[in-house]
This record gives C-alpha cells, sequence and structure tokens, in this order.
C-alpha cells in the first residue's frame, strides 16, 4: 500500500505547482489526514505528467490506459486516493501484467482488450492496491514468503472499508461494485520464484529483482535488453513506505544500494504510483537518501509518530524507533 502525497510527484518534468509547495508542513498535512475529505486530494488531478503519453480507451472507466511505448501499457486508478498503476507488458508470446490493482474495476476484462496473448501476473509485493485483480487470473507469479502466503489467502472486507471510503474515492464506481463487499479475494500463486529468476515472453525477458524493505516479498523486474526498471513501491515520486510493521529499513537501504549499483544498466524507472515515468538517476538518489537516514544530523518531521525525512521529490517514512533497530541487529 501506498498513500500518497501528491505535490512532489509533480517533479518529473514539470516544476512543482507553487500554490501547493512541496515540503515537510505539506507532507505532515497529507499523512496526517490519511486520505480524509478535508484533503481534497483529487483536485490536483490530473497530474500533468500523464500528458504525455497517448490515453486510450478503457473498457471500464475506472481505469485509464496510456501507451508508455509499443510493448507497454500503463493501466491508472486515479479514482481512488493511492493512485495505483499496474503495467502490461506485451511479449510476442505473452503478455505480462505487473500488479493487478485494487480490484475495484474487472482488470481481466481491460487488459484482454489491450492483447489475446497468454497472460501471467506478476506483483511488486502483496499490499492490497498491488494484488486486488490476482483472483481473475490463473497464472501467478509469487515469491515464497509467509507475508505473500498470508496476502494470497484474502482479506475480508473490514480490514479493506476504509480503503473504498468517501474521502478516499471519488470516482463513480463501476457498475456492480459493492462498497460494503470489497475484500482482498483469495488468489493461488502458480509459480515460485525468486532473485534472479526470469520471465520469458517472447521477445523479452524480465528478471526478477527481490528489493525486501517496504515489504519482505516487494520486488522489481528489470528488462536488461530494453534498460527498464519496474520499481513497484520500492521507489516513486512520493513518500516510500518504510514505517509498516511488515517494513524493514535496514533492508530497504540495502535494496537502493543494490539497485543504485544498477543505474548505468538501467535509464528509465516504471513506477507503482502517481505518475508512470522517472530517470534511472533517481536510484542514486533513493540509495544516498536511506544512508543520510543514518546521520544524526539529518533532518526529520514527526508524521502519525513516525519520522519522515523529506529528500525533495520524495521523502522517506520511517518508524520513530528505527535507529534503535540497528544497533539491536
Ligand atoms: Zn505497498
Amino acid at each position: 500500500m501506498a498513500l500518497l502525497q501528491l505535490t512532489t510527484a509533480g517533479c518529473v518534468s514539470t516544476p512543482p505547482d507553487n500554490s501547493n509547495p512541496p515540503g515537510a508542513d505539506r507532507n505532515n498535512e497529507i499523512v496526517e489526514n490519511r486520505g480524509a475529505d478535508k484533503d481534497n486530494w483529487w483536485d490536483e488531478l490530473p497530474l500533468p505528467e500523464w500528458a504525455a503519453f497517448e490515453q486510450l480507451p478503457a473498457s471500464d472507466d475506472w481505469f485509464e490506459v496510456y501507451r508508455i511505448n509499443d510493448a507497454i501499457y500503463a493501466i491508472y486508478e486515479p479514482g481512488q486516493f493511492e493512485l495505483a498503476i499496474s503495467y502490461l507488458v506485451v511479449g510476442t508470446e505473452k503478455a505480462l501484467l505487473f500488479d493487478t490493482g485494487l480490484g475495484i474495476g474487472d482488470m481481466r476484462k481491460l487488459v484482454e482488450s489491450l492483447t489475446d496473448l497468454e497472460l501471467v501476473v506478476v506483483n511488486s509485493h502483496t499490499h492490497y492496491d498491488h494484488v486486488g485483480g490476482n483472483h481473475q487470473f490463473e497464472s501467478i507469479v509469487g515469491l515464497d514468503t509467509a507475508f505473500t502466503s498470508m496476502n494470497a489467502a484474502g482479506r475480508p472486507p473490514a480490514e479493506l472499508a476504509e480503503f473504498v471510503s468517501p474521502g478516499w474515492v471519488w470516482k463513480p464506481f463501476p457498475a456492480g461494485f459493492d462498497r460494503e463487499e470489497y475484500s482482498s479475494r483469495p488468489y493461488k500463486i502458480s509459480r515460485i520464484v525468486r532473485d534472479g529468476d526470469q520471465i520469458d515472453i517472447g521477445g523479452r525477458v524480465l528478471e526478477v529483482l527481490q528489493t525486501p524493505g517496504h515489504t519482505p516479498d516487494a520486488l522489481c523486474l528489470i528488462d536488461r535488453e530494453n534498460r527498464l526498471l519496474f520499481t513497484g513501491d520500492t521507489f516513486y515520486l512520493a513518500p516510500l513506505y518504510a514505517h509498516f510493521a511488515e517494513s524493514d529499513v535496514q533492508q530497504f537501504a540495502h535494496s537502493a544500494r543494490r539497485l543504485a549499483s544498477l543505474v548505468s544498466e538501467v535509464d528509465t524507472l516504471l513506477m507503482a504510483h502517481n505518475v508512470p515515468v522517472a530517470s534511472s538517476a533517481y536510484l542514486l538518489e533513493l540509495n544516498a537518501a536511506f544512508a543520510s537516514l543514518y546521520n544524526d544530523d539529518e533532518d526529520f518531521i514527526l508524521t502519525d509518530g513516525n519520522r519522515e525525512y523529506d529528500f525533495g521529490d520524495f521523502s522517506i517514512i520511517v518508524p520513530n524507533n528505527f535507529r534503535k533497530q540497528k544497533t539491536v541487529e
């Protein structure tokens, strides 16, 4: 899950809007309100970065579909606070769906309108806003972690009710969607993968990079031939969440270091929230940012009892006691 502060997302190619200057106070406000009505976060839509991409018709008004290039589509859900982005990558033999979104719209119908190839689903991690449509698919690649198995068993409506409440959603729900029954539906993983495993979709190979930190099952996909990295929630241009019970700051820092080592092999990042594309140069910033968390003089603000460190185009939220965790280990 990623609860996103929108203001800093505007920094990929467009100067920030001065009416909403990025900064710690703004971050603090958003995090504390957690999507409440008073934020009116939807007033900042549409995010201007999307205008750089051709928008295609969508089978379901819940989604917006954009062509990133000839083989990659971004499937965006701007109606809910997460502003989740899933990606359909089309090979010559199969199509890979990286995340299945919130499970509010009909993801399967949508991807079948874009390709008739056999589909394989890979999840960047198993928070609810990335696995919502998994139950609609038979071929699902996943990691062998306890966190993955727990989420594959589903989550009941009571645990997800907040995420479809009025402050979180501004768009009308699709016909037939019942907010009261919204849940994370169970699904079966059909193929276990681990770091370094390759998924060949014909004409294109995607390699799994395990990047734990945001969750134990966080992964990125690298397309070495095309110099692309699908980052999931390990990097995007908004507050990065390392403060959940299932998060691990040190692992996240380690993953950031590893990704930074790939900067010369990757040009473009494809991210899972807000806006789709950023330069791989951000991988160096991400690594430097995590390294700086351990400097005693690094400034932070407290947001809901967690520490938020601001690095300009993104921030990192960690538990207030994370240094203590480091000392213990
Ligand atoms: Zn997440």
